[in-house]
């Protein structure tokens, strides 16, 4: 059975469902979801992603988080997490790019937050060499000072959709039009959690991500009890307004009702309610990727390595710089939001 029958099946029987319930079966599903079975990066995926550009992004992001720790005294151990780790590029970019920081690669622990089987190993093979230890959840990772990294994680996380009618909300739900599955929308609900969108006007479109706060959660409470800095990378602003659901298969837009299971679906990451359930921590103002890594002196890394290349492979480095930093391509979509403890400094390449 299909994963598009099993959803008509299921919406026949017990009617419309949320957008976040679609997201979730169509992404992360045992057997069908999107995640589960297949590794959705690369030239022969669907999309690709700033470590898959170029090394260049590892490796600063993971000297960032070792100038974090030695800031913070040097704790040992520490956690070096990651949320949604894809092909474990970036870790392994990082890892080879602190491996001259003194005493950090004794010190670290390396904890991968992942559901998919497949890109688990793939995970495994990239760091082999590496004790990895993976986990379903934020919620089982140690209680100890934590380093963490989540790059185009919570982009992919299911949302729900709501639109303001008066003083009420109604979501946007999935249901069926002759067998077909349809955007359809519910009667008035109130929402407490958009009780601070009060600027929204008539018709507005606003989404919510369910899971984010409580993984948010998981990380204050180690960073704040035991120390440590967490970097979010993805696209998204500040506060999301308007609909960000995207659907991806084969580098180009998709419907994102017609391949339920085949399409990476996505949103905007709606940065403010990440700092609002991490209230112990100190957050960095939202920095673009492009400020951020030049900050890191990605282009001084950038020249150093050009002197070792010539010809295609010079020409592909100088387009993977540009496209990560130019304010036209990555460099202005995305964003990086810091956390560190109170009181501790901000990582470097970001400011309060
Ligand atoms: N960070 C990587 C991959 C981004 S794709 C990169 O930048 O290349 C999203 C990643 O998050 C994939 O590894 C996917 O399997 C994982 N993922 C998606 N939903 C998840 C969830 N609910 N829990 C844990 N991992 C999830």
């Amino acid at each position: 059975m299909t994963l598009a029958a099993i959803l008509a099946a299921r919406i026949g029987a017990a009617g419309p469902i949320s957008l976040a319930d679609y997201m979730a079966e169509c992404l992360t599903h045992p057997t069908l979801g999107y995640y589960t079975s297949r590794d959705p990066l690369g030239a022969a995926g669907d999309f690709t992603t700033a470590p898959e550009i170029s090394q260049m992004f590892g490796e600063l992001v993971g000297l960032a988080l070792a100038q974090a720790w030695a800031d913070q005294g040097a704790p040992a151990p520490v956690s070096l997490a990651e949320l949604g780790p894809g092909r474990g590029t970036l870790m392994a970019d990082a890892l080879r790019a602190t491996r001259a920081v003194p005493g950090f690669h004794d010190a670290i622990r390396l904890h991968l937050v992942e559901t998919s089987p497949t890109l688990r190993e793939k995970q495994s093979a990239a760091l082999a060499g590496h004790d990895v230890t993976h986990h379903d959840t934020a919620a089982t990772l140690p209680d100890a000072p934590l380093l963490l990294i989540a790059n185009e994680f919570f982009d992919a996380l299911p949302v729900r959709q709501f639109v303001r009618t008066g003083d009420h909300w109604r979501e946007r739900v999935i249901g069926l039009d002759g067998g077909a599955l349809t955007f359809g929308l519910s009667a008035p609900v109130e929402v407490p959690d958009l009780l601070h969108r009060g600027e929204v006007t008539e018709g507005g479109l606003v989404e919510l991500c369910p899971a984010a706060p409580a993984i948010m959660a998981e990380i204050e409470t180690r960073i704040a009890t035991h120390g440590g800095a967490a970097l979010v990378v993805d696209y998204g602003d500040w506060r999301s307004l308007g609909d960000t659901l995207q659907a991806l298969k084969d580098h180009r837009f998709d419907d994102p009702l017609t391949h339920p299971g085949d399409a990476d679906l996505t949103a905007h990451v709606d940065f403010e309610a990440l700092a609002a359930a991490a209230p112990r921590l100190a957050a960095s103002r939202l920095t673009p990727q492009g400020v951020f890594l030049e900050r890191l002196g990605i282009t001084l890394r950038a020249q150093s390595l050009a002197r070792n290349l010539t010809g295609q492979a010079r020409d592909a480095h100088i387009a993977a710089h540009r496209r990560l930093t130019h304010a036209d391509e990555m460099g202005n979509l995305f964003k990086v939001l810091g956390f560190t403890r109170t009181r501790a400094p901000m990582l470097p390449g970001l400011d309060i």
